[in-house]
C-alpha cells in the first residue's frame, strides 16, 4: 500500500467553523480541521498536482486512519446548488 491510497479531501473546516475548499486555503497548517474527525488538517498545495488537505501524521497515529470522505459533502453541496438553481427557475 502506498501513501496515495490515503483519502485526500478537498474540503475542511476553518478556524471559524466554515467549510472551505482547498483552493481557498493557504498551504500548510493554518487552522484547518477534518469534517469527519475534527483533527488538524494540513493544506498540501506545494509542488503537487492535486491540491488537498491531509491529516497530521501525529493525529493519524493517535486515532488511526480517518475514513471520512468529503464525497458525501460534495454530493450534499451539489444537491444544494441544484436546489438553488431550481428555485431560481421557479421564481
Ligand atoms: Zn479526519
Amino acid at each position: 500500500m502506498s501513501k496515495s491510497s490515503h483519502i485526500h479531501n478537498v474540503y475542511a473546516h476553518n478556524e471559524t467553523g466554515d467549510i472551505i475548499h482547498v483552493s481557498q486555503a493557504e498551504s500548510g497548517r493554518n487552522g484547518y480541521f477534518c469534517l469527519g474527525c475534527q483533527c488538524i488538517l494540513i493544506a498540501k498545495k506545494r509542488n503537487i498536482l492535486i491540491h488537498h488537505f491531509a491529516h497530521d501524521a501525529k493525529d493519524v497515529k493517535k486515532i488511526g486512519m480517518c475514513t471520512f470522505s468529503d464525497e458525501t459533502y460534495t454530493l450534499h453541496e451539489i444537491g444544494q446548488k441544484y436546489q438553488v438553481l431550481m428555485l431560481n427557475l421557479i421564481l
